[in-house]
């Protein structure tokens, strides 16, 4: 079974869930987690991964040969990143911004543009020395405009497991999309406030919108806010948890230990979490 844990925004607990849920499937199943939170992966941290496999994503970005261009202005038109403009004087591709779809290449009517390559981040894979998890993260240059490719790159190398669990980018853009691709089940973490509800809103449209079954972790779950559960029974959404606002959890997560190995109770609400998603 294949689950992305996403949130509409950072700091909800999208890692807390990830990392604790692959924690306590990993007991009894074979488990892959994916960090594909590609500009600040942090899953790692709750492990003591023996890292094995290593490989640089890279892509190919436009070289305009401004001898050869006519300065007609075509690939910029077609850009629509604004990653290349055209000058009277000359044709400037502005790499920062450039996503390497190449469509300026296929539009140029002279052939001025050529291509070369441009290493993105990197991709690397290993195993935690003492539980049964294999993990594997993404990590994008700084500065990189968006990291759909390294996420693609980086779920080619799903094994055959019982569970892969992918600890999604925050947000709802492109790179979220990447990740939900062919997921069977999307945990939405959220937060007992109205910019929770306002987030989970966002997040449940695009999977939605993908058609894959999700449900809800409350993360900090105030039982005086009662949106969400309405927000959810109105939308037939499960509850999969009520995590409480609990000093100790903030105190294990900053030392970079899962909860579910420290706190029986924790270990207990994430297996019903299991449950719930699994049946
Ligand atoms: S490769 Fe794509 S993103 Fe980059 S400059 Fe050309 S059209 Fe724009
Ligand atoms: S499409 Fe080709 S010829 Fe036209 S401005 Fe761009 S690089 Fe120059």
């Amino acid at each position: 079974m294949k689950i992305a844990v996403l949130s509409g925004k950072g700091g909800t607990g999208k890692t807390l869930v990830s990392t604790n849920f692959s924690n306590v499937i990993s007991k009894s199943n074979t488990v892959q987690l994916f960090d594909c939170d590609v500009e600040e992966p942090n899953s790692h941290i709750f492990f003591d991964i023996n890292y094995t496999k290593e490989r640089e994503v890279k892509t190919l970005i436009p070289v305009v040969n401004n001898d050869v261009c006519i300065h007609c202005g075509k690939c910029a038109q077609s850009c629509q990143f604004g990653a290349i403009s055209a000058f009277p004087t000359g044709t400037v591709v502005f790499e920062s911004l450039c996503h390497g779809c190449g469509t300026c290449k296929d539009v140029c009517p002279v052939n001025a543009i050529t291509e070369k390559e441009k290493s993105m981040g990197i991709i690397r894979f290993g195993k935690d020395k003492n539980k049964d998890i294999s993990f594997g993260e993404g990590i994008l240059n700084i500065g990189e405009p968006s990291g759909v490719r390294v996420i693609r790159e980086l779920k080619l190398n799903f094994e055959k497991s019982d569970f892969i669990i992918l600890d999604s980018p925050p947000g709802a853009s492109c790179p979220v999309v990447e990740t939900l691709r062919d997921m069977d089940y999307a945990i939405l973490v959220t937060e007992s406030t109205p910019f929770g509800l306002h987030d989970l809103k966002i997040a449940h449209e695009v999977v939605n919108e993908m058609k894959i079954k999700c449900g809800i972790v409350i993360n900090r779950y105030d039982e005086k806010f009662k949106d969400i559960e309405e927000f959810a029974l109105k939308n037939n959404i499960d509850i999969l948890a009520k995590i409480p606002f609990d000093r100790q959890i903030a105190v294990e997560y900053s030392n970079g230990t899962l909860i579910t190995d420290k706190f029986p109770k924790y270990h207990s609400l994430f297996e019903d979490i299991v449950k719930k998603v699994a049946k």
